[in-house]
C-alpha cells in the first residue's frame, strides 16, 4: 500500500516516519506524476502559505483537487487550512472541504500546547491504544464552521472545533505525526482503503 506525503515544505518526513511504522510505503510528492498509483496523500503542517505557493510553482494545485476527487486526502494543521474552502485571507487553497478556517487562532508559537482530545471516531482504530488522543497544537489554525455535509471528529472542552471529516477528506488542527499514537493514521488509512 502506498501512500502520499506533499513535501513541498514541513514535516512530511515525520508523517513519512508514522507510514513507515504502520506498514504503508511513504511515497514524497512534489510532482503531479508523483501522485499515480497512491490511494491516498496526506497534506502536512508547515506554512500553509509558503506551500500553497510552491504548489501553484509547481503546477500541482489542479492535480491535487483532482486527485481528491477520487482518493482520501488528510491535512494536518496548514494541510488542513489547504484543504479548506475559505482561510479568510487571500492565499492559495486547494478549496475542497466545506470548512471555514481561522489561522493562528491559539496564537503564537510559543503558545504552543497539547491536550487530551476526545476522538469517538477513533474507537475501533487498532493499535492497542484506548482513551483520549493526545494532541500537540503549533500556531494551529482553528475550525470555524463546518458545512452541512462535515462531520465534526473531535472538539476541545470549550467546543472548538479541530478536526472534521467530509467524505474521504480530513483535516486536523494538530499534529497527529509528533506523537507515538498512531490511531489517527490509521483512521486515514481507513478512509483510503474504504474506497469512494
Ligand atoms: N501557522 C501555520 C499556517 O497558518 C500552520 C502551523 C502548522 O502547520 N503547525 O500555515
Amino acid at each position: 500500500m502506498r501512500i502520499g506525503v506533499l513535501a513541498l515544505q514541513g514535516d512530511f518526513a515525520e508523517h513519512g516516519a508514522v507510514l513507515h511504522r504502520i506498514g504503508v510505503v511513504p511515497i514524497e510528492v512534489r510532482l503531479a506524476a508523483h501522485l499515480d498509483g497512491l490511494l491516498g496523500l496526506i497534506i502536512p503542517g508547515g506554512e500553509s502559505t509558503t506551500i500553497g505557493k510552491l504548489a501553484v510553482d509547481f503546477g500541482l494545485i489542479d492535480p491535487l483537487r483532482a486527485f481528491a476527487h477520487q482518493h482520501a486526502v488528510w491535512g494536518t494543521c496548514a494541510g488542513a487550512i489547504l484543504l479548506s474552502r475559505d482561510a479568510r485571507r487571500a492565499q492559495p487553497l486547494l478549496e475542497l472541504m466545506d470548512i471555514t478556517i481561522r489561522r493562528n487562532a491559539f496564537g503564537r508559537q510559543v503558545d504552543s500546547f497539547e491536550v487530551l482530545l476526545q476522538a469517538p471516531a477513533l474507537s475501533g482504530v487498532d493499535d492497542g491504544r484506548e482513551g483520549p488522543f493526545p494532541a500537540i497544537f503549533i500556531r494551529a489554525p482553528l475550525i470555524e464552521r463546518v458545512g452541512a455535509g462535515v462531520e465534526v471528529v473531535a472538539r476541545l472542552q470549550d467546543g472548538t472545533i479541530v478536526a472534521a471529516r467530509q467524505g474521504r477528506w480530513l483535516a486536523t488542527s494538530f499534529h497527529p505525526e509528533l506523537t507515538g499514537d498512531d490511531r489517527f493514521h490509521r483512521y486515514f488509512l481507513r478512509l483510503c482503503t474504504q474506497g469512494a
